[in-house]
C-alpha cells in the first residue's frame, strides 16, 4: 500500500462557474485557473501522484499547455488514474477537505463522491469529502479563494 497527500489553493473570480469535485455548484463566483479551477480534484490528483511517486500535477499538465485550457479537471484525474494503472497501481481510498467560507457544500457531497468515485474506479463510500470554513479569517474567510487537501491510498492493481 502507498499513501500520498495533495494540497491546492485557487482564487475565486466573478463570472466563472464554481466546479468542485467535478460538480457544478451554484455560487456568485468560480475558481480561477487554466483548467476549470477545480481545487478539490487537483488536490486529489496530487495525492494520487504523490502516492505513486510520480511528482505533481503541474509537472504533468503544465498551465502553459493549451490542451488543458478550460478543461474539466475530471479529465486530468482520469489521466492520473491511467498513469497509476501503467505503474501497476490503483486508488482504493481518498479522504479530502475543502476550505471555503461559502456556499454550503454539504448538500453537494453525495454528487461529488459519486462523480469522483466513478473516475477513480472505486465505490462512492471510498471517497470522502468534507468542508471547513476558516471563520472569516484571511483570504479564504473573505471568500477570495478556496483551498483543498486530500490524502489517497493506493494498492497494487
Ligand atoms: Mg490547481
Amino acid at each position: 500500500m502507498r499513501v500520498g497527500i495533495g494540497y491546492d489553493y485557487h482564487r475565486l473570480e466573478a463570472g466563472r462557474k464554481l466546479i468542485l469535485g467535478g460538480v457544478e455548484i451554484p455560487h456568485s463566483k468560480g475558481l480561477a485557473g487554466h483548467s476549470d479551477g477545480d481545487v478539490l480534484t487537483h488536490a486529489i490528483c496530487d495525492a494520487l501522484l504523490g502516492a505513486a511517486g510520480l511528482g505533481d500535477l503541474g509537472q504533468h499538465f503544465p498551465d502553459t499547455d493549451p490542451k488543458w485550457k478550460g478543461a474539466s479537471s475530471l479529465k486530468l484525474l482520469a489521466q492520473v488514474v491511467e498513469m497509476l494503472r501503467a505503474k501497476g497501481l490503483r486508488p482504493t481510498q481518498v479522504d479530502s477537505v475543502v476550505l471555503a467560507e461559502e456556499p454550503k457544500l454539504a448538500p453537494h457531497f453525495v454528487r461529488m463522491r459519486e462523480t469522483l468515485a466513478r473516475v477513480l474506479g472505486v465505490e462512492p463510500a471510498e471517497v470522502n469529502v468534507k468542508a471547513k470554513t476558516t471563520e472569516g479569517l484571511e483570504a479564504l474567510g473573505r471568500g477570495e479563494a478556496m483551498a483543498a487537501q486530500a490524502i489517497a491510498l493506493l494498492e497494487s492493481a
